[in-house]
């Protein structure tokens, strides 16, 4: 059978696939349809945390699989209620809603922005005030929300009520926010698709204590920098502030759908009975699947991360064809001299497989990636690169 034929007929021209069907993996390795194996660099977008068919995530899944699949959350079920208490236990946050992706997580934090400030301001503190460059997901609402015109063109009308400010211009943004009546400004600490970039220090610190005096919801996107991938366990405790609605998505599962939204103390109540929903929310085997993730987590885990981090940046930097190193923790953006989608071919063709942001080449390794194995990739990488 032709998959790629068949695949290239039957699904939707969404995405420029690369010449390679993936049948197998095990931790950071995958294997193609003619066994040819792969160092993967890239996690499917930071989703697989702890790599491919991780065994102790493999054994929450499987054994929740054996009890029940799905109930509506018309019930209570053990691995939704015990995911909340964890991510609550571990971030200070107050309550948790569950989805299944980025978008959706993000969907849910505007909706209790809004509703939060339309009851506390009016109901013309509606607007969101997000960052140009900036990146919040693909429905209608969050590709508002995302600061990235060449998104937008195709699509118009988008949902009303979003503006972009400058990132690391914290005057501009304060006074944008004031203009328009801000509910919230939302924010990712280290803008992913926008080319891997993190936010100053000052103006994260400094947007943090201007919401907190002017009643505007900090909303902090850690969709892709969340879970551990920036060697915190949100990027946002790297910067020391206090976030009033968190998202996150891909690593959460490990693999599997999940989405959650972290509500803090001002705003854990705002969501009530039939405010919000979703059928496939908080799924008993992603949150198993999650729970076998989150646990892992700790202290030790995050110190590893950040030495494999010190490690990439070091080996990259100043390297023939490599101009800047961006990023923080296990994401990393490279800009080389060569095009990225050049260099992401080369690494490709000789056994790594990585992702391009914007101009940059992207690496989100597995957060548990062995070092020998990471050495590997990196010195292919700096192979393709000079
Ligand atoms: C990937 C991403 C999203 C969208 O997540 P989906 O699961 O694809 O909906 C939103 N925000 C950020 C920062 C992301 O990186």
């Amino acid at each position: 059978m032709d998959i790629k034929a068949i695949d290239k007929e039957y699904v939707a021209n969404t995405y420029a696939r690369f010449p390679v069907q993936i049948v197998s993996g095990k931790g950071s390795l995958v294997w193609d349809e003619t066994g040819k194996e792969y160092i993967d660099m890239g996690s499917g977008i930071g989703v697989t945390a702890f790599g491919i068919a991780d065994e102790l995530w493999k054994t929450a899944v499987v054994e929740q699989l054996g009890k029940v699949q799905h109930m509506s959350n018309l019930y209570y079920t053990e691995p939704c209620a015990l995911l909340a208490k964890q991510l609550c236990e571990k971030t200070g946050m107050k309550k948790v809603f569950f989805c299944n992706s980025g978008a959706e997580a993000n969907e849910c934090a505007i909706k209790a922005a809004r509703k939060y400030a339309s009851a506390k301001h009016g109901a013309a503190y509606s607007t969101v005030v997000t960052l140009e460059n900036s990146f919040h997901g693909r429905t209608l609402t969050t590709l508002a929300a995302t600061g990235q015109a060449h998104y937008h063109e195709l699509f118009q009308p988008l949902t009303p009520g979003f503006v972009h400010a400058p990132a690391n211009d914290l005057e501009s943004t304060k006074a944008i926010a004031l203009a328009n009546q801000a509910a919230a400004v939302m924010i990712e600490c280290v803008q992913g698709e926008g080319g891997v970039i993190p936010l100053d220090r000052d103006y994260v610190q400094g947007l943090a204590s201007f919401c907190s005096a002017e009643d505007i919801l900090l909303i902090v996107d850690e969709v892709q920098t969340g879970n551990g991938r920036s060697g915190a366990l949100y990027s946002y405790m790297n910067y020391g502030v206090e976030p009033d609605i968190v998202s996150t998505a891909k690593g959460l599962g490990g693999g599997l759908p999940l989405g959650a939204t972290l509500f803090g103390e001002k705003t854990q109540d705002v969501l009530q009975n039939g405010d919000h929903g979703s059928t496939f929310g908080g799924n008993p085997i992603s949150c198993a699947g999650a729970l076998s993730i989150l646990g892992r987590l700790d202290t030790a885990l995050l110190e590893d991360v950040k030495a494999k981090s010190a490690y990439v940046f070091s080996a990259f930097q100043g390297a023939p064809g490599v101009e800047a190193v961006t990023g923080m923790g296990l994401m990393i953006g490279l800009k080389t001299t060569k095009p990225a989608g050049e260099v992401l071919h080369t690494c490709l063709e000789n056994g790594v497989l990585c992702l391009t942001a914007k101009d940059k080449l992207r690496l989100l390794p597995a957060l548990n990636i062995p070092m020998a194995t990471l050495e590997k990739a990196v010195g292919i990488i700096l192979q393709a690169c000079a």
